[in-house]
């Protein structure tokens, strides 16, 4: 079962089944990670467990209009995890990769969607096909799709 906690440990989960690797190159991502994109995790709500410590939180409007809310550690200020109450974030949680505690374990997993590809760094080589607005290949229709939306925070 995948484990993670924030930097200083005082936060930590574990989750059940498989998860979602979503690469996101919103600008919010990039302010939160302190980098160029986000890696993040998408599981069902019903699969993760909290199994220390208590998040603050603080929330705002995504590009839903509804609450995205950044769930972080009060003492080191990592953020773990997302919530929101738009419809897909509504039943799912957003872990972010990097607290996972096994690091091979996100080796293992293949990202299955990029979004907010229009704001990907121009020096960022991916070997994938990555998925674009007007691809046409229906991707708004999908679950991931709809993330476009919940994750720009
Ligand atoms: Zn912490
Ligand atoms: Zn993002």
């Amino acid at each position: 079962m995948p484990t993670g906690s924030c930097l200083c440990k005082n936060l930590q989960y574990e989750y059940t089944g498989e998860g979602q690797v979503i690469i996101c190159h919103c600008l919010p991502c990039r302010r939160l990670s302190g980098s160029a994109f986000s890696t993040n995790i998408l599981i069902p709500r019903s699969s993760f467990h909290p199994t220390s410590g208590t998040p603050k939180t603080i929330s705002r409007p995504g590009d839903s209009g509804l609450d995205v809310t950044l769930n972080f550690c009060a003492n080191c200020g990592h953020t773990i995890f997302v919530t929101g109450e738009s419809e897909v974030l509504r039943g799912s949680i957003v872990v972010k990769a990097g607290t996972l505690d096994d690091p091979e374990l996100l080796d293992k997993m293949a990202p299955a969607e990029e979004i907010y590809t229009e704001h990907k760094v121009s020096w960022m080589q991916t070997e994938r096909k990555v998925k674009k607005e007007g691809d046409g290949g229906g991707w708004m229709s999908t679950a991931f799709g709809a993330t476009l939306f919940l994750l720009g925070m």
